[in-house]
């Protein structure tokens, strides 16, 4: 399998550094951003190590996608945000900061004024834990 020994995103997916994992399949992984936008934001990533749109085959970001897919569905009916945005940054320029392929599933708030450039800052890690247990139970 493509991998990186110094990308955070590899290190997740082998379990060397820990996460709330909600979801795994055999291609792709589902966890709760550390530094979270919104109360309920979900990275989904391939396992393979890609580093942006211009180098994912399209097997890995259309089971990226779908998984991205599964987690909004669970989120929405866990969380009732007032909506759901896609998010995936490409270079530098793009606020993309690691560069390994990911899909944001970030809850939006109605009124949150969120940049797409929305600078990480974070989490309180009961607040990020009470979010995955309830996007979690709704993922069965
Ligand atoms: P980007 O800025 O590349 O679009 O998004 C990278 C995301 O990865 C950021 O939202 C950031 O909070 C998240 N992130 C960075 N390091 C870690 C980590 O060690 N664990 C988790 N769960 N998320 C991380
Ligand atoms: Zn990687």
């Amino acid at each position: 399998m493509r991998t990186d020994p110094d990308c955070i995103f590899c290190k997740i997916v082998s379990g060397d550094i820990p996460c709330f994992k909600l979801f795994e399949d055999s291609h792709t992984l589902a966890f709760m951003d550390i530094n979270p936008a919104n109360p309920g934001h979900v990275l989904a990533v391939p396992k393979e190590h890609w580093e942006d749109v211009y180098a994912i085959p399209d097997s890995l970001i259309a089971a990226t996608a779908q998984t991205a897919k599964r987690i909004a569905e669970a989120a929405n009916k866990a969380l009732h945000p007032d909506g759901i945005n896609l998010v995936q940054a490409n270079g530098p320029g793009a606020a993309q900061s690691v560069f390994h392929f990911h899909l944001h599933v970030l809850p939006r708030v109605k009124d949150d004024a969120l940049k797409l450039n929305w600078g990480p800052k974070p989490g309180d890690i009961g607040d990020i834990e009470a979010s995955f247990e309830k996007i979690k139970a709704q993922l069965g």
